[in-house]
């Protein structure tokens, strides 16, 4: 299938062939119709299989047929709201990208950064909005934006603006918008809040999916490494370095672990950066240009900050910690192995955190391979402990995870295994043995 079969514009294939896509990833030839049709959609994919191309194409072909007003400051038409600033930088782009030969205009609002100048751009007139729920919610209330002629919603990462407490800010926005709309729904994941939203918001919606739901990505190699806590770090720059990784997307659970963790890496001669919501958007920026340009090897990241990173042909994502809540280990490893490349996820995973593999193994309905490496052979008389979720909360607000602690504390974990090399050899014979 080719994108011309699709239906699409002139301007838009120009603009598609310039980014030398070849074919449609499969969202793309499911979505692109319908949308076109006017349908509202149940997107069920992952960030890396394309659906940003795969509403943006669609989006800006129907704005293209809809009738613009005549005179006057141009309306918003189409609002994409996602749940992070890097997403929307990212969607902004696309749309900038994919526009580029359509008289259409568009910006971006998120917070963190000054709101005058993005003030004067609304005031200007654009077509397409692109958007976190906070900072649109500024804009309403400094009568910078008029919502009442949206024709078309995109709701980017669904299941992750809900995790981060947004159902509000969206609710209000939702209050803001014509009844008579298209809704364009995307989430890598159908929580039953995500269907009581999709049901509230769409009318008879075709579903999509590229993914089944809450499984990971085949194309992504899975390994768990268990080892004691306090020889993470050692274990992790010895991977990077004997390995010869270049580039190494690493997950914490808190943002001071992310901080501390860059800093230790750096002593031991690797070069990294931390990426979390405390960094100003500057710094995350830059972080993330460092990493994408290979001036840093290692990105260290809060789940939350790396939500919707688009870094092509990420080879390597490695959980220094599990997350608290399992939807969020098949966001993570969703990182790598994307457009069709090959990636590998490596967790490295302590005594503590028995209760949460456990949980992400069910999630994903099987069991990852354990493979010890020689040298970093977990002690057996380590008992497990709480986990620190950080101040207060998991990085995902309000959601909780089944994965106590006191669950795994009922039998000694790792027990009776013997030390392989890191070799994939072993990985079947050990994955027997595993923390199930
Ligand atoms: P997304 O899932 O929208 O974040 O896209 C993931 C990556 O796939 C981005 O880097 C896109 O540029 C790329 N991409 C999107 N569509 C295609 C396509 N049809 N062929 C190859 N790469 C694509």
């Amino acid at each position: 299938m080719s994108f011309e079969s699709l239906g699409l514009r002139a301007e838009l294939l120009r603009a598609v062939s310039e980014k030398a896509y070849s074919t449609p990833t499969p969202i793309q030839q499911q979505a692109i119709p319908l949308i076109l049709e006017g349908r509202d959609i149940m997107g069920g994919a992952q960030t890396g299989t394309g659906k940003t191309a795969g509403f943006t194409l669609p989006l800006l072909q129907r704005l293209m047929a809809s009738e613009k007003p005549e005179k006057g400051r141009r309306p918003i038409r189409a609002l994409v709201l996602t749940p992070t600033r890097e997403l929307a930088a990212q969607v902004a782009e696309s749309v900038i990208t994919y526009g580029r030969y359509l008289p259409l205009k568009s910006t971006v609002v998120f917070g963190g950064v000054s709101i005058n100048p993005q003030k004067m751009k609304l005031i200007k007139g654009v077509d397409i909005l692109v958007a976190t729920p906070g900072r649109l919610l500024d804009h309403v209330g400094q009568n910078s934006v008029d919502l009442s002629k949206v024709e078309i919603l995109v709701l980017d990462e669904a299941d992750r603006m809900l995790d981060m407490g947004f159902i509000r800010d969206i609710n209000k926005v939702l209050a803001l918008l014509p009844k008579q709309r298209q809704t364009l729904l995307f989430s890598a994941t159908f929580s039953d809040d995500i269907k009581k939203l999709a049901n509230e918001l769409l009318k008879t919606p075709a579903l999509v999916e590229v993914a089944q739901r809450n499984t990971a990505s085949e194309r992504v190699s899975q390994v768990v490494h268990p080892v004691d806590k306090s020889r993470k770090r050692e274990l992790l720059s010895h991977l990077i370095g004997s390995h010869q990784w270049q580039q190494v997307l690493v997950f914490t659970r808190t943002k001071h672990g992310a901080n501390r963790l860059a800093e230790q890496l750096m002593t031991d001669g690797i070069t990294a950066a931390a990426i979390h919501g405390n960094k100003s958007q500057g710094a995350r920026t830059k972080a993330l240009a460092d990493f994408k340009s290979g001036k840093v090897r290692v990105l260290v990241a809060t789940d939350i900050a790396a939500r919707g990173l688009d870094i092509s042909q990420l080879p390597h994502v490695v959980n220094f910690e599990l997350p608290n809540v399992a939807e969020d280990y098949v966001h993570r490893i969703g990182r790598t192995g994307r457009a069709g490349n090959e990636g590998e996820a490596l967790s490295l995973v302590c005594v503590d955190e028995l209760g949460l593999l456990r949980d992400i193994e069910r999630l994903i309905k099987r069991e990852i391979p354990k493979v010890v490496f020689q040298g970093y052979e977990p002690d057996p008389s380590i008992r497990p402990e709480p986990i620190n979720k950080g101040r207060g909360k998991s990085s995902q607000g309000a959601r909780k995870s089944t994965g106590n602690n006191s669950r795994s504390g009922q039998r000694p974990p790792f027990k009776g295994r013997s030390s392989g090399q890191g070799r994939p050899a072993n990985r079947s014979r050990q994955s027997t043995q595993g923390a199930r």
